[in-house]
């Protein structure tokens, strides 16, 4: 029997990213090699990183080995020079990488998506209908009544996106499947967003 194989997020392995213009931005990719002391605040799941302008080295255990990503600049047409990883797997240029046990690939080659991949056509407007029940303080379920119109809002701009929402949710208020959606819960991971600090 084939097994349903489970689909992994993009959105689930964001604390498990590395980010090549974070690297850039504090000034790590210069021509000296500079190890890094605050590791373990940004990257916990790291143990070491060593920078350049060349490449980077990522230790995953204490005692473990250093493994190498080669970066890559490119020449903007606005005058600046932008990094890039190579992805140590299919060598493409990737701003992000993701991290396994003892191996960082790119989005392609971990096989991650996004979750507006793996929404249809209606799973996406229950998701816009909800973030703006969400928005207006009310509850993340399609078949709950309406909220009110907070404290501070206009009352144009209520209507507003009382209307947009009403359009979202009329195609999943009638149907077959009318009962599925009225009590669906959202994904909650995508709907709040924590912030990296
Ligand atoms: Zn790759």
């Amino acid at each position: 029997m084939r097994r349903k194989r489970r689909i992994r997020l993009v959105e689930d392995f964001q604390p498990r990213s590395i980010d090549i213009n974070e690297l850039h931005y504090a000034r790590l990719l210069g021509e000296r090699t500079v190890t890094v002391r605050s590791v373990k605040l940004h990257h916990p799941w790291l143990s070491g990183l060593e920078t350049d302008r060349y490449s980077i080295r990522l230790k995953f255990q204490p005692n473990g080995e250093w493994n190498g990503v080669l970066l890559q600049w490119r020449w903007l047409s606005w005058g600046a020079w932008r990094p890039f990883f190579l992805c140590p797997f299919c060598r493409k240029r990737a701003i992000k990488l993701y991290a396994g046990s003892d191996f960082v690939a790119c989005r392609k080659c971990c096989g991650l998506r996004y979750v507006s991949q793996t929404l249809g056509f209606n799973a996406k407007r229950h998701r816009q209908a909800v973030r703006i029940r969400l928005r207006l303080g009310g509850k993340p379920v399609i078949g709950a009544p309406f909220p009110k119109c907070p404290d501070g809002m206009r009352k144009d701009v209520y209507a507003r996106m009382r209307a947009r929402a009403e359009q979202y949710e009329l195609p999943l208020r009638v149907g077959r499947y009318r009962k599925y959606w009225a009590w669906r819960r959202p994904e909650y991971p995508v709907l709040i967003k924590i912030p990296r600090i």
